[in-house]
């Protein structure tokens, strides 16, 4: 049993970053024997009319805590629940707030993505939470975004994106245009070694895109939130493309693959956490399609 569970019972410790939004911040750890789904960062806005939940965490207790910690501050009804990506530090606690009978929101690909994974995902987090991961269950998304969509949840508008194959192929956005806060879900890892699900070179086009987006504050998927976007995306970008140029050119220099695994992005080691793990996933990933190029 995990020794982290008790605390859960009690509200999820959140910081007002911005009047009516709150964020929890995950800690770095990957997934493994010390896993406890408490590693990515998850919110919820409070409108005049309603409140929206911005990624749930990684089990059905650590959604119990968010919720907790919102019916500290507020009664008004929980409308909202929305997905930025499949992961399952993201989404497993959706099911804690079924008793809200929310709309759940994800980009159109998202349950094709959450059946896939359902199976694979539940074995997992049974395996490293034990009794912790009680309760934890897949919600697919009641509601779907194709391109773009608002919510209101009164005297606030929260505009929802989807985007093209990046960090996954179903990765989707918030804008609350009242504090100019932008979640970026995975798009955006800060700190942490970004982690490709996706396409690599989709994940580089869609950071222009969101480099021309306006915003006071952004919040990454994993990270401190941040009022400089363009430093944080700029230094994601310099990653995703050492790894894509140092795989290019071992595979051109007919090295063998083992070492242009291991040697991929090795000049951005210091620059991240969690780094040798998630980085030779990630080189192992994409190997085998940039032999082909
Ligand atoms: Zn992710």
């Amino acid at each position: 049993m995990n020794a982290l569970v008790p605390a859960w019972s009690a509200p999820l410790a959140v910081t007002e970053v911005s009047s009516g939004v709150f964020i929890h911040q995950g800690v770095h750890e990957e997934f493994g024997e010390h896993y406890h789904g408490d590693i990515a960062n998850i919110s919820f806005v409070i409108g005049h009319d309603a409140v929206a939940v911005i990624d749930t965490g990684g089990s059905y207790l650590v959604g119990s805590a968010l919720r907790a910690a919102i019916r500290m501050r507020t009664n008004l009804p929980i409308r909202y629940v929305i997905n930025t990506h499949v992961h399952s530090d993201h989404i497993f606690g959706n099911a804690a707030f079924e008793q809200d009978k929310p709309e759940f929101i994800g980009h159109h690909l998202l349950p094709r993505a959450m059946k896939l994974r359902a199976e694979n995902y539940l074995v997992n987090l049974h395996s490293m939470l034990g009794a912790a991961a009680e309760g934890s269950r897949i919600v697919l998304p009641t509601r779907l975004v194709d391109s773009e969509i608002t919510l209101d949840l009164g005297g606030r508008i929260l505009i929802l994106q989807a985007w093209p194959a990046a960090h996954t192929d179903h990765d989707l956005t918030v804008q609350d245009e009242n504090s100019g806060t932008l979640w970026l879900g995975d798009l955006l890892f800060a700190e942490r070694t970004p982690s490709v699900d996706g396409d690599l070179q989709g994940w580089l086009s869609v950071i222009k895109s969101l480099d021309a987006l306006q915003t006071a504050l952004v919040i990454p998927g994993h990270g401190k939130p941040g009022k400089y976007k363009q430093a944080l995306l700029e230094k994601q970008r310099h990653y995703l493309q050492t790894l894509r140029d140092d795989l290019r050119q071992g595979i051109r220099d007919g090295k063998s693959m083992t070492d242009t695994i291991q040697q991929a992005a090795q000049s951005e080691k210091q620059r991240w956490l969690l780094f040798d793990s998630v980085n030779s996933r990630n080189a192992t990933v994409l190997y085998p399609a940039m032999e082909w190029e």
